[in-house]
């Protein structure tokens, strides 16, 4: 199943940021779900309770934010937002793009739990930790 893949991977990344912070779990994650990506949200969601189970992100809930489709045109050089089934170049017309964004799924941010602190403490994760498709059908 190619969802719990994909969870089980962004689990494991949400685990090396929490012991970076010395937190003992996870809150809430917030990924950015590419149109392209292949992923269906429903089906990464319920993939997510079962991979979270025996981890860091045991407590945490999975929220999921559509990741807006770019590509940049290259006869023209223009960037547009496009849709699934309308990858043109909004500027020329042109079919020969470059996908900017759009094609993977991102972790965004990670709320993590402090041995010490009673409540959440947030940390932005800016850096997103990118995890293509291809990337995972190489393992
Ligand atoms: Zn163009």
């Amino acid at each position: 199943m190619h969802e719990l893949a994909l969870c089980q991977e962004l689990i494991a990344e949400v685990t090396r940021i929490a012991a970076a912070h010395d937190a003992v779990g996870a809150s809430r994650i917030l990924v950015m779900l590419g149109p392209l990506s292949g992923v269906e949200a429903p089906l990464l969601k319920r993939a997510f309770l079962v991979a979270r189970v025996g981890t860091v992100a045991e407590e945490a809930t999975l929220e999921i934010e559509q990741q807006p489709l770019s590509v940049r045109c290259t006869v023209c050089g223009a960037k547009s937002e496009v849709t699934p089934t309308n990858l043109l170049c909004r500027t020329c017309g042109a079919w020969q793009v470059e996908i900017l964004e759009g094609d993977a799924l991102l972790l965004k941010s990670v709320e993590l739990f402090l041995d010490t602190a009673a409540e959440d403490h947030p940390v932005e994760q800016k850096a997103a930790a990118e995890t293509t498709s291809a990337q995972l059908g190489n393992g």
